[in-house]
């Protein structure tokens, strides 16, 4: 089979190297792919958003199935362009992928379905937000319906921090004209986890669930970046807890996308967090989360070729999947200043050496080749991923690799897989079945 790959992060890195593990793969293409992907399939220097060339690139290479990574594509309706092209495409239709595009549009499916989710309202208008806000009280979230790369959403402790974020969405338009809608939502409690499972607009088969780690400094502190680091199994997410969030949320969300004509196909993220009283949805994505994505598929023990394109064509997912029962870590290491702006250009040094610790693999995110030698080319530079018998294990063989690998002003987390460190981890992974 021959597969085009759109995108060219550490999710798509990944992506390329669990579909090169494939018997059934016989020839890759990746837009635009990165020095890593380079390893395993030909990369076409086409954005992952330009739409029209990326359909001439499907008509030249006439793939059998393409599989796209990053979210701006399927929410610009390039699933849908190549679908009507007659390819067969793992991802979201662009009214689909409106569960991650639109905030408003999530939370007004989960409140018309009753899945559970923050108290919110939402708002065009700027006074009747302070408002609401007033009547919620402190602390709140406010978040700006579209697309803004995790930038637009801000937990506020207090009312003024607040009338600060709807000042930034209202008056400094900081988020265009999607900052425009704002959604106010109730503060939740809990522990946050990360869900993922995958959908031909029907039936639903669980994959697994990670946890990752969005801010850039130790402890859980400073900014939000797009994420540091995750591990997976997460312990929060056991059996039981597994079971409630697919009868609770995902069986619930699938059919109510169904219902109201568009159907859910691809991988659905859901961002949970565990309340007291049960599981309740942060946000959904329709795409695999990043870095998530390198510490998930490590564990897949079967063939993810086989899987999207079961997704893909509608023939009917297979009915279980075998994950391993070890636990697996992705650390990114960063461009010194990211999440602010960064140096690129710095040379990268190590990741041989890196890779020749067992269960190490290395993914590339922001790396590109110049006059031959591997450089700094992003924010996120390289992801980290290594396996283990247990979470202990896995971190301290990714900190192992970590140490081989140099680039100028490198920075990284300490301390990815602390919550699962100071817990033990429940039984209960290890296969999922096909629901629906
Ligand atoms: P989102 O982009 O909606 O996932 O939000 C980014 C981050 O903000 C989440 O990962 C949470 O840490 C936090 N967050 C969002 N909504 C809530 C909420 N209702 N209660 C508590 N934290 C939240």
């Amino acid at each position: 089979m021959k597969v085009l790959l759109i995108g060219g992060g550490g999710r798509e890195h990944a992506l390329a190297w669990k579909l090169a593990r494939s018997p059934r793969l016989s020839d890759m293409v990746a837009a635009p792919g990165n020095p890593g992907i380079a390893a395993h399939a030909r990369c076409i220097p086409v954005k992952d958003v330009a739409l029209d060339e990326l359909v001439a690139l499907a008509k030249d290479e006439r793939p059998d199935l393409v599989v796209v990574g990053p979210e701006a594509p399927l929410s610009l309706g390039l699933a849908d362009r190549l679908r009507d092209h007659g390819y067969p495409v793992f991802g979201a239709s662009a009214a689909a992928a409106r569960l991650e595009s639109s905030k408003a549009f999530a939370k007004d499916l989960m409140a018309r379905h009753g899945i559970p989710t923050a108290r919110f309202q939402t708002f065009q208008d700027a006074v009747a937000a302070r408002r609401f806000c007033r009547e919620l009280g402190a602390p709140l979230v406010v978040k700006a319906d579209g697309l803004a790369a995790g930038k637009g959403v801000t937990v506020c402790r207090t009312l003024e921090e607040a009338d600060r974020a709807l000042a930034l969405c209202f008056e400094a338009r900081a988020f265009g004209d999607s900052g425009l809608t704002v959604v106010i939502e109730e503060f939740l409690e809990g522990e946050e986890a990360s869900f993922f499972v995958v959908s031909d607009g029907a039936a639903v088969l669980p994959l697994i669930g990670a946890q990752d780690h969005k801010t850039v400094f130790d402890g859980d502190q400073g900014p939000n970046t797009g994420g540091m680091g995750a591990y997976s199994p997460a312990p929060v997410l056991d059996a039981s807890m597994q079971e409630r969030v697919m009868a609770d949320i995902v069986r619930p969300t699938i059919a109510a996308m169904a219902k109201e004509g568009t159907p859910y196909t691809g991988v659905l993220y859901v961002g949970l967090m565990i309340a007291r009283e049960g599981p309740k949805v942060i946000e959904f994505n329709c795409r695999f989360g990043d870095p998530e994505c390198q510490a998930i598929l490590p564990r897949l023990d079967g063939d993810l070729l086989t899987l999207l394109e079961a997704v893909a064509t509608r023939r009917g997912l297979p009915a279980s999947l075998a994950w391993s029962p070890r636990a697996s870590v992705c650390v990114v290491m960063a461009s010194a200043g990211y999440p602010g702006t960064y140096p690129t250009g710095r040379p990268i040094t190590g990741i041989e050496t890196a890779t020749s610790l067992r269960d190490v693999t290395v993914f590339h995110a922001g790396t590109a080749r110049k006059d031959g030698a591997l450089v700094t080319a992003g924010g996120r530079v390289l992801g980290v991923q290594a396996s283990g018998d247990d979470v202990a294990a896995a971190v301290a063989t990714a900190y192992a690799a970590v140490e081989r690998i140099h680039f100028d002003g490198a920075h990284y987390r300490r301390d990815i897989g602390h919550r699962a460190l100071r817990r033990p981890a429940r039984a209960g992974e290890g296969a999922s079945r096909r629901v629906g």
